[in-house]
């Protein structure tokens, strides 16, 4: 597991994957989220849902617009956000705006970057930044190891039509 990924962040890291999966099964994007309290009580949990044709339904821009709307800024910064994949630079953005805290991801954008290449499939948009490229100050963990294949895999599961 990464260095600083503990048992406790991969048991909300597999939550996530399992939202992201949910997702694909709607046909939406493969990506999911949680928000869990410095308690450890899970707050709010959402997962991609672009597939209306609106591109910034991203789960983890609802967590940051939830926790505008639902939590202090002293509870902001003492939750973490879970997420099977590293932020857009679009979500990173938002979770800096609303001074959420530590982020934590399965599979980085450096990595979907690189199959989706592989697959010969055309990148999105937007730049795949490192969260910390858009927030200096973000405190993040991940890639965790543990995740690679069965995440890659779910991102592959868009793409049947490829050999
Ligand atoms: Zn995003």
């Amino acid at each position: 597991m990464g260095i600083n990924i503990d048992t406790n962040d991969l048991r909300n890291l597999r939550r996530c994957v399992e939202l992201a999966r949910e997702a694909l099964e709607d046909g939406d994007e493969p990506f999911g989220s949680v928000l869990v309290s410095a308690a450890g009580e899970t707050l709010f949990e959402d997962r991609n849902r672009v597939k209306g044709g609106d591109e910034t339904r991203h789960p983890e821009f609802e967590i940051s617009r939830w926790a505008a709307a639902h939590l202090t800024p002293a509870e902001r910064a003492a939750a973490t956000v879970y997420t099977s994949g590293e932020h857009c630079p679009m979500c990173a953005a938002s979770h800096g705006w609303v001074g959420l805290g530590r982020i934590v991801y399965a599979a980085s954008s450096q990595q979907l970057t690189q199959w989706l290449t592989e697959w010969g499939c055309r990148a999105g948009p937007v730049a795949p930044l490192p969260i910390t490229q858009v927030v200096p100050g973000a405190v993040v963990d991940g890639p965790a190891d543990e995740l690679t294949e069965e995440v890659k895999a779910l991102h592959r599961a868009r793409f049947p039509h490829l050999a």
